[in-house]
């Protein structure tokens, strides 16, 4: 838990989101700024700053992120949909605890 880190707010509950999913591990909501109809990003519960810190350990975390995203994809009736990764400020990334966004179902209302 990083103090400072909204997404860690998330996961403790002190900060409130639109929950889809949570476990142990994981925890999934709808994005605050949705760029599609459906955007919901995938969360560790562990604060994880960017893939870069990621090592072989997190390899079954990663895996179970990707299969989750389209788990709810799939529940949220998406046929096709897109997956991303933003890696760093020169790659987009803006929370710097790791997420996997999910979107689809085209433009945002
Ligand atoms: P990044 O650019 O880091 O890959 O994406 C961060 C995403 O988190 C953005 O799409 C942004 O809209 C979303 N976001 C930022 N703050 C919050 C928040 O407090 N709640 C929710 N649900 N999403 C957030
Ligand atoms: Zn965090």
């Amino acid at each position: 838990m990083s103090a400072d880190c909204i997404f860690c707010k998330i996961v403790a509950g002190t900060i409130p989101a639109k929950l889809l999913y949570e476990d142990d591990e994981v925890i999934a909501f709808h994005d605050i700024r949705p760029l599609a109809r459906v955007h919901f990003l995938i969360v560790p519960k562990a604060h994880i700053e960017t893939l870069k810190e990621c090592t072989a350990e997190h390899q079954a975390l990663l895996g179970k992120m990707m299969l989750l995203g389209a788990k709810l994809a799939a529940e949220q009736g998406l046929v096709g949909y897109k997956t991303v990764m933003n890696v760093g400020r020169e790659g987009g990334q803006e929370v710097f605890h790791i997420h996997l966004h999910v979107f689809g179902g085209g433009p945002a209302a």
